[in-house]
């Protein structure tokens, strides 16, 4: 059970304020997440590690001297906000850009990924360097598909080391890939964890019995068996991993011996006796290994084994001192640390100015606020329906997360409208909104599609059929290289790329804005209703891929009713005008 919190709906910041509390020189809070309290010298690439929350010491834990330079803190077991992560990436940059690293997940991908290219227009270098170290989530030669668990940990540490010593922007990339690239992960989970209020926890492991290869948020597992004694684990835990091993030629690991948050330190110490005697008789050094809790998960029951194949680079990198709230290791009486300036004022975020729009832009604005005011309006109703269509493969929460994703950006619209500015404007307040307060892909997504459709609106003319398209088109770019789905894995992208082909076509022969919108819409309806054929490829109903077959999928739903929704309101539009 987690049984101490206040409010579950703030449990994160409530968190975070304790946490700050608690550790003031090393910390402070900016939106977003924490950075050190002392800011390093001028030129130093920073380094910024983040995720959900719910995996402490990971990885609020671990900023300081020789460690992170900031941490971007998400919801208990969800991706923070792109907003989140530029929030830290501008607060931690230096002057040398900004290396994020994060395990393997769609949301932290999207997110992180959007947080790049919002540092890249300011003319910070950027760059996201994606953990992949857990062998039970995807066979070997998708390693790119793998999770990021405890291997976190180690490609943080190294990378962080590194930019500490000085290495430039590509060579804390390189060094921080080929760390990931030799770190490898098993867990095994004897127990679940429970979300803050919740009175279940997210998975059950039976009485007497263990899960192999459960993710750290629950995922399923690759097998269970029976309870092994704690010499039986260890040899699990070793041979699975030295199966996976990478072709280094190194026999030197380091070796994180890491309990998920219910497990004792004690256990773990029994366990590893058995792991250090197991790898040294397959002829296998171990420097300077780590048992204890470095990555958890709530209260979940069980442990993993991580182990790095180490080169001399690696490992002096391994060893370096750093001084952080969770982890400490040598004597970092680091120049760094000296020149280290004590209360600077960290730097503003760039303020966001209204840009006032001739009337043109204004009118068109004002359709964009009526088209969302009718999404937010329509998705409020479908909320139950839209939650049951995602709880038969995936997790359940579509509906919720379009209401609240599509209230937010109504607001924002609206507020942004007020000020007098474009559609282009209007777009960015309200998916930056979307994004922010929705959760899950589909909120990343919209978002995206928004922010990328309002680019292409012009603020001194009336928009033309021709920028319509123009706009759907910008919208599925953004979603098809933030998910990277593809026609056929069943997603909303199944949905929309007919609608852009229809509209484009339709634009094409001549049909006016709101007649080719239309009909483009009922295009994407049909599409969408045929995803219900489909296997989802992508995605958090990818597991459970038969079980959805027959029914459509959730986001190409909801995204073909509010398209048909916003063809209305065109329509409507223009019978006001004619009055
Ligand atoms: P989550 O899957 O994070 O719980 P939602 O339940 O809100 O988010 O949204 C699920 C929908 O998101 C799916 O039905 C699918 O249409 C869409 N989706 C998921 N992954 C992708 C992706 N990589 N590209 C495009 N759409 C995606
Ligand atoms: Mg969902």
């Amino acid at each position: 059970m987690t049984r101490l919190y206040d409010d579950p709906a703030t449990f994160t910041e409530d968190m975070v304020t304790g946490f700050v509390a608690a550790h003031p020189s090393y910390v402070r809070q900016v939106p977003g997440g924490v950075v050190r309290a002392k800011r390093p010298r001028q030129g130093k690439v920073a380094v910024v590690t983040g995720g959900g929350s719910g995996h402490y010491p990971a990885f609020c834990g671990v900023v300081g001297p020789g460690f992170a330079d900031g941490s971007v803190i998400g919801n208990v077991f969800t991706s923070p906000s792109a907003d989140d992560a530029y929030s830290v990436g501008r607060a931690v940059d230096r002057g040398a850009g900004v290396v994020f690293s994060f395990g393997n997940y769609a949301g932290d991908n999207m997110n992180f990924g959007l947080a790049v290219e919002r540092l890249e227009r300011d003319g910070i270098r950027a760059h996201n360097v994606v953990v992949t170290d857990d062998v039970a989530s995807a066979p070997a030669a998708e390693q790119n598909k793998r999770r990021g668990v405890v291997g976190d940990f180690v490609v943080f540490k190294i990378a962080s080391a590194a930019a500490e010593e000085g290495y430039d922007f590509d060579e804390v990339v390189r060094v921080a890939e080929h760390a990931n690239a030799r770190t490898r992960s098993l867990g095994v989970a004897f127990d679940g964890c429970t979300l803050p209020g919740q009175d279940k926890p997210l998975f059950e492991v039976p009485e007497g019995r263990m899960g192999l290869g459960l993710g750290i948020h629950g995922e399923p597992g690759v097998s269970e068996r029976e309870m092994p004694s704690a010499s039986e684990l260890a040899k699990i835990l070793v041979d699975g991993l030295l199966a996976e091993a990478p072709e280094t030629g190194s026999r030197r690991v380091t070796a994180i011996l890491n309990g998920l948050g219910a497990t004792k330190y004690e256990e773990l110490f029994v366990v590893w006796g058995t792991v250090s005697r197991l790898l040294a008789e397959a002829g296998v050094e171990v420097v300077a290994p780590e048992v204890g809790e470095l990555v958890t998960s709530l209260d979940m029951a069980g442990c993993s084994l991580t182990l790095t194949w180490l080169d001399d680079e690696l490992e002096r990198l391994w060893q370096a001192p750093a001084d952080t709230p969770a982890y400490r290791k040598g004597n970092v009486e680091l120049a760094a640390a000296d020149a280290a300036v004590e209360d600077e004022e960290l730097p503003e975020l760039p303020e966001k100015v209204a840009v006032v729009a001739p009337p043109e832009g204004q009118a068109t604005a004002a359709t964009v606020v009526q088209g969302l005011r009718a999404i937010a309006d329509l998705l409020h109703d479908k909320e139950e329906e839209l939650g049951r269509l995602d709880a038969i493969a995936g997790d359940g929460d579509h509906g919720r997360g379009m209401t609240r994703g599509s209230a937010a950006a109504i607001e924002a619209a609206e507020e942004a409208a007020k000020q007098g500015v474009g559609p282009a404007a209007v777009l960015v307040a309200a998916g930056d909104a979307w994004a922010a307060k929705a959760g899950g892909t589909s909120g990343v997504l919209w978002g995206a599609a928004l922010r990328s459709f309002g680019d292409l609106l012009p603020d001194h003319r009336a928009a033309l059929p021709g920028d319509l398209v123009a706009g759907a088109s910008a919208a599925l770019a953004a979603v098809q290289r933030l998910g990277r789905a593809e026609l056929g894995d069943k997603t909303l992208v199944d949905a929309l790329v007919p609608f852009v082909e229809a509209l484009r076509s339709e634009v094409d022969g001549g049909a006016s804005g709101r007649e080719a919108w239309a009909r483009a819409a009922e295009v994407a309806t049909d599409a969408a209703a045929k995803t219900a054929d489909l296997r989802p490829r992508t995605g958090r109903a990818r597991p459970l891929a038969e079980r959805s077959v027959g029914t459509p999928d959730p986001g190409a739903t909801s995204l073909a009713l509010a398209l048909t929704r916003i063809g209305e309101v065109l329509a409507g539009d223009r019978k006001d005008e004619q009055k």
